[in-house]
């Protein structure tokens, strides 16, 4: 017998009608090259993304095209978000840091019909234009003083474009299932895959990282997502802000700035922002340097690689800013785990331990370990394994495969190595090919590189699995010394004697100027693998 409820498809469009009636004077506050200090209500922008949805129309587009975009997290691609997904189009957020052959490749395999480019990105557009031929034509996101000049065809003002549009725009019935958005992984692994989500994965991961155990934000607060809007939807920032009324403050091209962010936080009174733990320690220089404070934040959001406790604790000592560790992937929408506030009266030690784990799953996630012979391993935080999630928004194939991405019974593998605790909390121990395999046993890099971080003059670290004549391989700590600081390797390969087995602590320790990062920010492993392949062959 089936339910007698009624049948309200989960789409986007439920969000902007939702801040339209219930928080329209709410603000979005934006930077972009031509104007630093933007700002405007929910109701303003959502009639932008009509005359925008009206656009998209007269340029042709059709039911299930591609709109790829290069743009940084401002609000005309918050418009953009809205009016190509409300209206039935796929936003493809592509990530502007990948190499042109990947931009390139993925352009070609989503086929997408439009681009819209910050006017930044024009000369790399340039480069790849000749092999771009599913792209009809080239919108800049900028109005009619600040077009940059080009050779190529079929390139249009964005002001230009929707200035004249009607602000009223009639959004099409969708079906929950259609396709929303696309956004590739950035394969370190063969080429990038497209994960397609759909407006009813979304809708879901919408209200599970608003959930009291996660996000958990109000309408008083303001949201700044420093995760950039072309890797995984700014972690669902732009559709959770709206759908509680909140404000939302969008850094721009600057958000790697630590002083950009402080001065936004600051004035635009932001209590809560998101990114990857690089750009946590820009800022953290940055306040450090001026002597400055952040009176109105109270927590960051930390995820895409493991956090270490120096940022932790540095900004809740100098700062009173919790930091919540978090755990997902471009296949996962992104929300796997978040570690929420620990108990008060948790003893210092133990909050700190607890503190670096990744979280537990937020509701509509399930997770389990597996043995390589696929049987599920035990949840009492010592048995380690391969990681498997399912739930509503976890991809199931990749976008133009004709293969399932799930194992034979249902799970999606996320190529993570994890312990999970009897009370549910998830310990990334390494990506499946960061594990160092040291005589047939396994070291978790990230375990040694938090370690690292906590010696005081060590910026930034590093664990690396290198070839070694008798063990196969061995681990190899690469480190950036602080400021002004001198490192010396015998002392803090030292400083591991006691806290690990004899075996886990690192052949050597070399100090770097800086660490290689990938397009998402991230240490990449692959390349310190090469740089240092030979360190420890005879
Ligand atoms: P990419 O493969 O493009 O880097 P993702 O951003 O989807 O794409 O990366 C997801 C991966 O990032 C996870 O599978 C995991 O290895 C790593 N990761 C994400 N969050 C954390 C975290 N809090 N701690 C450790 N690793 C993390």
């Amino acid at each position: 017998m089936n339910g007698l409820m009624m049948q309200s498809q989960l789409i986007l469009t439920g969000i902007m009608n939702h801040a339209l009636n219930n928080s329209p004077d709410s603000e979005i506050v934006s930077v972009t090259q031509d104007n630093p200090h933007f700002r405007y209500s929910y109701q303003q922008a959502f009639k932008r993304v009509s005359q925008l949805a009206h656009t998209l129309k007269k340029l042709g587009a059709n039911k299930g095209d591609r709109i790829g975009t290069l743009a940084w997290n401002d609000h005309r691609h918050f418009e953009l978000y809205y009016a190509t997904s409300c209206s039935g189009l796929v936003c493809h957020t592509i990530n502007p840091r990948l190499f042109p052959e990947q931009i390139t490749y993925i352009v070609k395999h989503a086929e997408d019909r439009w681009l819209f480019i910050d006017p930044v990105f024009m000369p790399l557009v340039e480069r790849m234009a000749e092999q771009l031929d599913s792209v009809k034509g080239i919108i800049v996101l900028t109005d009619k003083a600040h077009m940059p000049a080009t050779n190529l065809a079929n390139v249009y003002c964005y002001e230009a474009l929707i200035e004249s549009e009607s602000i009223e725009f009639s959004w099409p019935e969708l079906d929950e299932e259609c396709a929303a958005a696309l956004c590739y992984t950035s394969g370190t692994t063969g080429d990038p895959k497209g994960v397609l989500y759909s407006h009813r994965s979304l809708m879901l991961h919408t209200y599970g990282v608003l959930m009291p155990d996660v996000f958990a934000i109000s309408r008083d607060e303001a949201i700044l997502p420093v995760v950039p809007m072309f890797h995984v939807n700014a972690w669902s920032i732009p559709f959770a802000a709206p759908a509680v009324g909140a404000k939302l403050v969008l850094p721009g091209p600057k958000m790697g700035c630590g002083e950009t962010l402080s001065s936004l936080i600051q004035k635009e009174s932001v209590t809560i922002a998101a990114g990857v733990p690089t750009v946590w320690l820009s800022l953290l220089k940055h306040l450090r340097d001026n002597q400055d404070t952040l009176p109105s934040l109270n927590r960051v959001v930390v995820g895409g690689s493991a956090c270490p406790w120096s940022i932790m604790a540095e900004f809740e000592q100098k700062h009173g800013v919790y930091t919540h560790h978090a755990w997902g992937m471009t296949e996962m929408s992104p929300l796997g785990t978040y570690n929420a506030r620990v108990p008060k009266n948790l003893p210092n030690e133990a909050a700190q331990a607890l503190r670096l784990k990744q979280g537990r799953s937020g509701f509509g996630v399930e997770m389990r370990i597996v043995d390589p012979e696929g049987n599920t391993l035990a949840q009492d935080g010592l048995a380690f394994g391969a990681l498997q999630v399912r739930g509503p928004w976890v991809c199931e194939r990749y976008y133009r495969s004709d293969k399932s991405a799930l194992t034979t019974d249902g799970w999606f593998d996320t190529g993570d190595v994890a312990t999970i605790d009897a009370d549910g909390y998830l310990t990334i121990t390494d990506r499946t090919k960061d594990v160092i395999k040291s005589g047939g046993e396994w070291i978790s890099s990230i375990e040694l590189e938090n370690f690292a971080m906590t010696l005081g003059d060590v910026a930034e670290a590093a664990v690396i699995g290198v070839a070694h004549e008798k063990w196969a391989e061995r681990p190899l700590l690469i480190v950036i010394p602080a400021e002004g600081k001198k490192i010396k390797s015998s002392e803090i390969l030292a400083a591991f004697k006691g806290h690990f087995a004899n075996w886990w602590i690192p052949d050597d320790c070399v100090t770097a100027k800086k660490l290689p990062h990938t397009a998402t920010g991230k240490v990449s492993k692959k390349d310190l693998r090469e740089i240092y392949a030979d360190y420890l062959w005879p």
